[in-house]
């Protein structure tokens, strides 16, 4: 027996994306059902993104009480680049007066629930969507499963695919769920967690010859680095002593504060664009709709921009009629979308040692580091993609 719900809005995917949809939605007085396939358990607890960019801070402000960003986290005013072993701060107030916020994205979500569950909203943890069916009609429905493997079919006025990279509403929007733009590199970070104290206030993005790292903080007691590795590198190849030396090496200058490594991981490097981000009756937003490589900080970022357009896009058709803003939406979030391509792209390939890299290539790349930290345009214009392009009002 498949159980039938009925709502304005479906959503697929309680990530950032998702979840902030609802609640701009619900801030519009439209309805909406939000489903994901994880318990809230796993969504509260996975360790992901960590710098909110500004405007994204500013939206969350909406949450009211809810958002702890400006309590919890911490504001950040710029950022190092080290290279040949000097360090050259970028200052986000003096070049943009502008800033951003280490928050983790679990934080971020846990934030998000607790306001989503406190307005009543319909949210369904454990609930699995295995299509989108007639987008292009008025009635698009999402067709999915509850954690007992029940069929449930949610119809609604207008389907949103927040289900991350690996994306099935995808599919309904670009005829398969791989269509898009898409690159691969040929490198990956070794992330780690650790329990130390910081070892530096703001975050070091340091190219090194053997290779990057970025060292991140997460909060007094825990430290997030990461160290450029190969793709296939294998988590458990490395004892912690040889973990140390990895990034130690790669950020002279700076006495790493050490502590036992309780998380490791490698995240592969991709840039992804859908060919489209709309059809019907069905859109995509976040990381259905495109992924970046992590070393712009701009993923979450991006997703949050995404359902900000979204948002008012919905409220205009569904409350008013008015189709333009959502006939819009492919072309308006892409000139962001784009724009975050070109700095994720640019900040890796400025920072990364390709495993190619000839002497000439590495010389290039400190000229075009000086040429970035020397000027007063190079420091602002890597200053105002950091921390986020302000919304068009
Ligand atoms: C290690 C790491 C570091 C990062 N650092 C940064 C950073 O510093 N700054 C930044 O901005 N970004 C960063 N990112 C990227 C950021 O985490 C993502 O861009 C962000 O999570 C995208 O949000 P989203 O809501 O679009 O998708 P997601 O967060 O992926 O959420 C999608 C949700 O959909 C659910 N789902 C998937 N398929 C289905 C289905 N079939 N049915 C139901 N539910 C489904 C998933 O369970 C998930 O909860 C980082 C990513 C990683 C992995």
């Amino acid at each position: 027996m498949t159980t039938t719900v009925r709502t304005r809005v479906a959503i697929v995917g309680a990530g950032p994306a998702g979840l902030l949809l609802s609640h701009l939605l619900d801030r519009a007085g439209i309805d909406s059902v939000v489903i994901d396939q994880r318990s809230r358990d796993e969504i509260e607890s996975t360790i992901r993104a960590g710098i909110l960019e500004q405007g994204t801070v500013e939206l969350l402000d909406d949450l009211g009480p809810h958002s702890r960003a400006r309590t919890v986290g911490h504001r950040h005013d710029g950022i190092e680049l080290r290279f040949e072993g000097e360090g050259h701060r970028i200052d986000f107030a003096e070049t943009v007066g502008r800033a951003v916020w280490l928050y983790p994205q679990h934080e971020v979500l846990k934030d998000l629930v607790a306001a989503r569950l406190a307005a009543g909203q319909d949210l369904r943890f454990g609930v699995t969507a295995e299509a989108i069916a007639d987008a292009e009609t008025d009635r698009p429905r999402v067709l999915a499963r509850d954690a007992e493997g029940r069929p449930l079919q949610i119809e609604a006025d207008f389907v949103v695919g927040s289900d991350g990279s690996r994306s099935v509403a995808r599919a309904a929007v670009t005829g398969s769920s791989q269509g898009g733009y898409f690159r691969e590199y040929p490198f990956a970070w070794f992330g780690i967690l650790c329990e130390a104290p910081p070892s530096a206030d703001e975050l070091i993005y340091s190219n090194s010859p053997d290779g990057f790292a970025l060292v991140s903080q997460r909060s007094d007691t825990v430290q997030r680095m990461y160290f450029q590795c190969d793709p296939d590198t294998d988590t458990a190849a490395f004892t912690e002593e040889q973990l140390w030396d990895e990034l130690q090496k790669r950020v002279p200058g700076t006495t790493l504060k050490q502590g036992p490594i309780f998380q490791r991981d490698v995240l592969r490097f991709r840039s992804f664009v859908a060919h489209e981000l709309r059809r019907g009756r069905v859109a995509l937003a976040g990381d259905a709709a495109h992924t970046v490589p992590p070393t712009g900080a701009k993923g979450m970022n991006l997703a949050i921009a995404d359902v900000r357009l979204l948002a008012e896009a919905l409220r205009r058709s569904l409350l008013e009629g008015d189709e333009r803003a959502l006939d819009a939406y492919p072309e308006a979030a892409s000139r962001r979308i784009w724009k975050a391509q070109h700095f994720s792209w640019w900040m890796t390939s400025l920072l990364h040692v390709t495993p190619d890299a000839t002497d000439f290539d590495r010389r290039r790349q400190v000229g075009e580091l000086r040429s970035v930290v020397e000027s007063a345009h190079g420091r602002a214009a890597l200053a105002e993609a950091y921390t986020g392009w302000p919304f068009p009002s």
